[in-house]
């Protein structure tokens, strides 16, 4: 029987394993390489080797509803997107209540894991750590590893000629902290995913002039949604995912592409991609782009001494600075040749479990990349990976997780581990046996299936029943809009929506849906 298991990292994805463990009935321990929680959203002036290093303003573009843990509701009067320190203390909140930090051990690296001599029989480990220069080795019966995929930067020099000869400086994302020192200068972000975004706009209001350069272009998402809500909270419904399983690709990216091109249309502003791209969250870029304080720019051919040639044959002259937002590329060096990374892809079936192995006890968690929160995904793979640990889940043969692997490979984009939300969160939950069950919630108790259906698909969804039910769930569930619309009203005004009207549609689309869950929501318990 499973009971000591290794937690590697103590960021978000520890913090919930290591609860998940506890829950379970499994003995954590967890190494920390750094002094405390929260990997990634510490803020450090200076970038730490070994953790994931973010710049002083990140605001989180994931919304309070959608990135929480499951059984622990962000408070009502936290805003929905957070500065880092307020994730900080969401995380500090979530550790003190459930009394982890006792099962972390901090400024312990782990260094090596590999499979002990009698693994085919007990698929135990060997742990080898560090600790202030002093190693130690200790046996474990899994190994779930929380290690982060955002700590080695993606720096793609090969691809740009010439930037030896550039004479201005260049960095990473990643050594980016704040525009003071780009004042009045003339800068290049390269890439256009979320850190480029963000870059390329702090640094036009310092800066002199920012030239954002994209290969591809991309989608760009204002956090504010219809009527002030959070975009994810608008987005991810069961009730669109359903639109987008009945309905073909092309019709699903029409509707996107003009709900985003009402906003600003992509080709005036030089964003619009050729293909559908990992969106861009971004509230202020259409702004900056529009005052001509950022000019979007195509993929560079070449840098000069002075300057970069764009692969239109556009030159600008006198950049001081060049910023690689190209992404990031990940490794676990600590597993030998346990598990191969090859061009930033691993094989894992549901992305969580190495399909070779002869004894299912190890765990990848928060190795994706959703369109959506990583949190709540996180804790949900720790869940089935517990079970799965005690054998209360068997996993497939090694065959069908290499097929269900290939599948997946195939359908994704840029992003090797990218995942959709409310897809990836209910197939984890058919096999955890946690997926709200809503032919038997529109049977028994209408206002909550309502509101799962068509509200925001929040991670209270997978408390409602199964392993980890939590009797709070449904609650959390009905005043979730609540909890959104409350650290807005710091000036109180008359409420002027049309709840009525809301629900009478909402009624409508449900009875007009009913012969659809009649045939398959049934299959969903
Ligand atoms: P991390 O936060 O990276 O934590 C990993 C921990 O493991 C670190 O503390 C590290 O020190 C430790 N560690 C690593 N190796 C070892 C070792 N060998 N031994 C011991 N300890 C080790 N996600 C969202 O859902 N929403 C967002 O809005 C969002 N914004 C982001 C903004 C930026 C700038 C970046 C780069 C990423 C963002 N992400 C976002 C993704 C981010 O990765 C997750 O939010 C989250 O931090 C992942 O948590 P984690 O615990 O998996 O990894
Ligand atoms: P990313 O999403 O991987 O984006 C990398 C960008 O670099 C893409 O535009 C990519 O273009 C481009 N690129 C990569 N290689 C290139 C090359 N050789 N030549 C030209 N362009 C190249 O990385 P990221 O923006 O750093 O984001 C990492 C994670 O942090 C994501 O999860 C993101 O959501 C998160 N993040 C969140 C926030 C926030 O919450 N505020 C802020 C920053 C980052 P292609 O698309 O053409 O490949």
């Amino acid at each position: 029987m499973i009971k000591k298991i290794a937690v590697i990292g103590g960021g978000s994805s520890g913090l919930c394993t290591i609860k998940c463990c506890l829950d379970d009935g499994l003995e954590p321990t967890c190494f920390e390489r750094s002094e405390d929680i929260g990997g990634l959203w510490r803020f450090k002036k200076n970038p730490e080797e070994g953790r994931a290093s973010i710049y002083k303003s990140v605001i989180i573009n994931t919304s309070k509803e959608m990135m929480c843990f499951s059984d622990f509701p962000i408070p009502d009067e936290f805003p929905n997107y957070m500065h880092n320190s307020k994730i900080m203390e969401y995380f500090r909140m979530y550790a003190d209540h459930f009394d982890l930090l006792k099962y972390i051990r901090f400024k312990t690296t782990v260094v090596s894991v590999t499979k002990r001599p009698d693994f085919s029989s007990t698929g135990q480990w060997d742990v080898v750590t560090e600790s202030e220069g002093k190693q130690e080795s200790a046996v474990f019966d899994g190994v779930m590893v929380c290690s982060g995929h955002h700590t080695n930067a993606h720096l793609p020099l090969d691809s740009f000629p010439g930037i030896e000869k550039f004479k201005g400086r260049y960095y990473h994302s990643r050594d980016y902290k704040s525009p003071q020192e780009f004042s009045e200068k003339r800068v290049i972000v390269i890439g256009i995913g979320n850190s480029g975004g963000d870059l390329a706009v702090e640094l036009s209001h310092e800066a002199d002039q920012v030239f954002l350069s994209t290969r591809r272009g991309a989608w760009v998402l204002n956090r504010v949604e219809e009527q002030g809500y959070p975009v994810d909270i608008v987005l991810t419904t069961r009730l669109k995912a359903f639109f987008k399983q009945v309905l073909t690709t092309s019709m699903v990216n029409q509707w996107a592409e003009n709900r985003l091109n009402a906003r600003f249309n992509h080709a005036h502003y030089g964003l619009r991609p050729q293909h559908s791209q990992h969106p861009t969250i971004n509230d202020d870029l259409p702004n900056r782009i529009i005052s001509g304080k950022v000019l979007v720019k195509p993929n560079i051919r070449e840098f000069t001494e002075t300057g970069a040639i764009f692969e239109d044959g556009t030159r600008e002259e006198d950049i001081d600075a060049v910023f690689f937002a190209t992404g990031y590329s990940f490794s676990f060096p600590f597993l030998q040749d346990c598990v191969k990374v090859v061009e930033n892809q691993v094989s894992l079936y549901k992305f969580i479990f190495p399909p070779h192995l002869e004894k299912p006890t190890l765990a990848f968690i928060g190795l994706v990349q959703p369109l959506g929160a990583i949190m709540p995904i996180a804790e949900l793979q720790s869940r089935l990976a517990t079970q799965v640990f005690k054998g209360l889940i068997r996993l497939p043969t090694e065959s069908d997780m290499m097929a269900d692997i290939t599948q997946k490979k195939d359908e994704i984009p840029r992003h090797t581990i990218q995942v959709d939300y409310v897809e990836y969160m209910d197939e984890l939950a058919c096999l955890a046996g946690v997926k709200p069950n809503l032919l038997s919630l529109f049977l028994t108790d209408p206002k909550l299936a309502m509101e799962v259906f068509f509200g925001p698909c929040t991670p209270y969804q997978y408390r409602l029943r199964g392993p980890g039910k939590w009797s709070g769930a449904r609650k959390a569930i009905l005043t979730q809009r609540e909890r959104i619309i409350k650290p807005l009203k710091t000036r109180p005004v008359g409420d002027y929506t049309h709840h009525t009207s809301v629900l009478l549609g909402q009624t409508l689309t449900a009875l007009l849906l009913v012969a659809w869950p009649l045939a398959s929501l049934g299959t969903s318990a």
